[in-house]
């Protein structure tokens, strides 16, 4: 058996690795790199391997992160089985399309600066991947991951996938490898979820395996509550409200906008919350997500299981509003009071949330809530860390508006939660992946003790 690292790797995004074993090449995510100039210029490198020696790819979910080099790995050759879970597959088509959709309009504007002179002239900007690419790259799912059953996916080599309670569809895969009469075990982590939040099943730790490979994102750090943080958030809206302003959250468009949507909703039930208050989800993406979050009760917890039972959409605000036109998007401009608007993208490096706080910034009666993880250089960490004003669309904009920022509703464990699942899996060997480099020290310390790796981009291991 032998083991490489591809992405993520003393790094948070672009997830990937292979493991070699009876002849057969599995690939374990196929994540994009996200975030500086640098990072993203990674996505058209070489992989580290021919995408048409790969066999088989297994996806642990469906963010970005994970799932983002796919229609790349088509692209370049890739004709095997793509093998996930029901919601991870509908939910990783619009994410996969939506990037495609980006890495278009990116390749346009490239296109259109060099016509003018203004890029460095290194050949015509072509798109990482097009959205025909993304489209043909859902021909390759073949069969689905159901939590707890296992499946064959090469000769001596099965695959089950455990709940990891992160975002809808999410799984651990746990891999059965029989070589020359010994069977083995590896599990890989994906991203491990934050027990105790709304809708999905908590975390659900594969049994003990002889590997694992491990994401590591907050692994030196404790959540705060959920609890307090939902009050938080109520009480940050009442308060505007009272001001006579609007609300505006941006937020991811997986996970955490129907968490907001669930919360919202219970607001409005008890009281809290006005029943005339509107509710704007400001995101075609976004909105997609919730429709496949509605399809896919298989996921659900005990008390959204019951919910739902009972006849209650878990999602259905009262005074919600889906935009997914731009003129539905722009007439949420015309409204000075009483409104909560979740847009995207979560770190408002693009998307419709740029024009909700041009609108809103300005004034001192509106709020912004970040619930959000934010980068450094992003516009919401500027925000955050109390910037005056903010560039948009070139121009100034000061901030005067409530800025609240709210750390409790992370879908990732903390470093507690990883210990816990760390133990239950009980590896004696531990590769660490998707966290930097100084929080993977501080995890590997905290864990039980055992061999643990960092390995690098490009590794491998001989196991
Ligand atoms: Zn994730």
């Amino acid at each position: 058996m032998k083991l490489s690292f591809h992405g993520a790797a003393r790094d948070v995004t672009g997830s990937c690795h292979l493991l070699q074993c009876n002849g057969r090449r599995i690939l374990v995510d196929c994540g994009l790199f996200q975030g500086g100039r640098e990072l993203q210029e990674e996505n058209a490198e070489p992989f580290g391997f021919d995408a048409d020696s790969i066999d088989v790819v297994l996806l642990t979910h469906a963010h970005l992160d994970h799932c983002g080099r796919l229609p790349l790995l088509v692209k370049r050759g890739f004709r095997g089985e793509i093998l996930a879970t029901a919601a991870t597959k509908e939910l990783a088509r619009v994410v996969m399309m939506d990037s495609a959709g980006i890495q278009e309009e990116e390749a346009e504007r490239a296109l259109r600066r060099a016509r003018q002179g203004k890029e460095r002239g290194n050949g015509t900007p072509e798109p990482l991947y097009t959205t025909e690419d993304a489209e043909s790259t859902m021909g390759y799912f073949g069969r689905t991951l159901a939590y707890g059953e296992p499946l064959t996916v090469g000769p001596g080599v099965v695959v089950t996938a455990y709940d990891a309670g992160h975002i809808l569809g999410s799984a651990s895969l746990r891999l059965e490898v029989t070589e020359d009469g010994a069977t083995r075990s590896i599990t890989f982590s994906g991203d491990i979820g934050n027990a105790g939040r709304p809708l999905l099943r908590d975390p659900h730790p594969p049994p003990p395996s002889d590997f694992v490979v491990m994401e590591s994102t907050y692994g030196d750090r404790l959540h705060r509550e959920m609890e307090p943080s939902v009050e938080e958030l109520l009480s940050a809206i009442e308060d505007t409200f009272r001001r006579g302003g609007n609300v505006v959250i941006p937020t991811f468009a997986l996970e955490r906008a129907q968490e907001l949507l669930f919360h919202l909703r219970e607001g409005v039930e008890e009281g809290r919350l006005p029943r005339s208050t509107k509710v704007f989800l400001d995101s075609p993406m976004a909105i997609s997500a919730t429709e496949i979050y509605r399809n896919h009760p298989e996921c659900y917890d005990q008390e959204a299981s019951a919910m739902l039972a009972s006849g209650v959409d878990p999602f259905a605000v009262p005074g919600l509003r889906f935009t997914r036109k731009s003129s539905d998007s722009r007439a949420i401009n015309d409204i000075q009071q009483g409104a909560v608007i979740l847009a995207g993208s979560g770190m408002a490096t693009g998307g419709r949330v740029r024009h909700h706080l041009r609108h809103n910034l300005r004034r001192p009666e509106s709020s912004v809530v970040f619930v959000s993880f934010a980068s450094k250089g992003t516009p919401a960490r500027q925000v955050i860390d109390g910037a005056r004003t903010l560039r948009l669309f070139g121009n100034d904009i000061p901030v005067r508006a409530k800025v609240h920022t709210i750390n409790g509703f992370s879908a990732h464990g903390d470093r507690d939660e990883l210990v816990a699942w760390h133990r239950a899996v009980a590896a004696p060997v531990t590769f660490l992946v998707h966290g930097e480099e100084e929080v993977m020290q501080s995890l590997a310390e905290a864990l039980p003790p055992g061999r643990v790796e960092i390995p690098g981009k490009g590794d491998s291991f001989g196991l």
